[in-house]
């Protein structure tokens, strides 16, 4: 007994001090993707090019980036002839509207708050049922560590549930393939209104790097309404969590 209290004293408290303290991301994350402004229009041809998941355009030959499809694979940044684009180290990346995931001016509108009666029912506790519709696992994954004593979602009384009849809301993950499409839409349909739709994930926001399979959906988008986007592949749980305090007003 003594030696189980002396190595959880050694252990000391493991739970993360976010939001008070910004957390320090590792060296090698990829956040907020930076463009290259003044690019010539080869440069910036190229570029769009280099990207093997559409998520790059020319707007007017500036270079737009949608972040909803980007992988963080920086295969741009290797293909183009010099660095089109480059990763900050910044984790805020959920948004409220699919169309402020559209990048060109480096200005980057993060999610806002739901409205005040929204707030007042879940502010304090949200219960989501989680669907993989035909994720990899690595979202799934990712969002499973937000369980966990370094990040301990249930702090802010989030939980993710077993039962839709015991949510809240919804977060989905994955493309939607087409085996998944009715399972994700009578699960939506089990859970009481008003409800909420959060899509985490490259995947569930744009297809990921299913976007042109005829098996899968362009992601959620067309399916549900959506709340929340959760950009990354798979989002950092800091990304997610900030996501998720951002929409209930926990946190500006
Ligand atoms: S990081 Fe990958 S997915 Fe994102 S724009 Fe570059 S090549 Fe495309």
């Amino acid at each position: 007994m003594l030696t189980i209290i002396r190595e959880r004293l050694r252990q000391g408290h493991r739970t993360g001090k976010y939001p008070k303290v910004e957390p320090i991301m590792p060296e090698r994350f990829r956040g907020l993707p930076q463009l290259a402004q003044n690019l010539t229009p080869q440069s910036c041809a190229d570029a769009v090019a280099s990207c093997p998941f559409t998520a790059l355009s020319s707007n007017g030959g500036k270079l737009q980036l949608d972040l909803g499809r980007c992988l963080f694979c920086a295969d741009c940044p290797a293909a183009a002839d010099h660095a089109a684009l480059a990763f900050s180290n910044d984790y805020r990346l959920a948004t409220s509207r699919r169309e402020d995931m559209f990048l060109d001016d480096n200005v980057y509108h993060v999610a806002g708050m739901l409205n005040k009666s929204m707030r007042k029912l879940f502010g304090r506790s949200l219960k989501l049922r989680q669907v993989s519709a035909g994720g990899c696992n690595a979202c799934e994954a990712d969002l499973n560590v937000l369980s966990t004593l370094v990040f301990d979602l249930a702090r802010f009384g989030i939980q993710f549930v077993a039962s839709p009849r015991h949510a809240d809301g919804i977060m989905v993950t994955g493309p939607v393939t087409e085996n998944m499409k009715s399972a994700l839409l009578d699960t939506y349909a089990a859970i009481p209104e008003p409800k909420l739709v959060i899509a985490s994930g490259a995947c569930a926001i744009a297809g990921g790097p299913y976007c042109n399979s005829p098996e899968a959906h362009q992601g959620i988008g067309d399916l549900l309404p959506v709340d929340l986007y959760i950009p990354g592949c798979p989002p950092h749980p800091y990304t997610a969590l900030d996501g998720l305090l951002r929409m209930l007003g926990r946190i500006e």
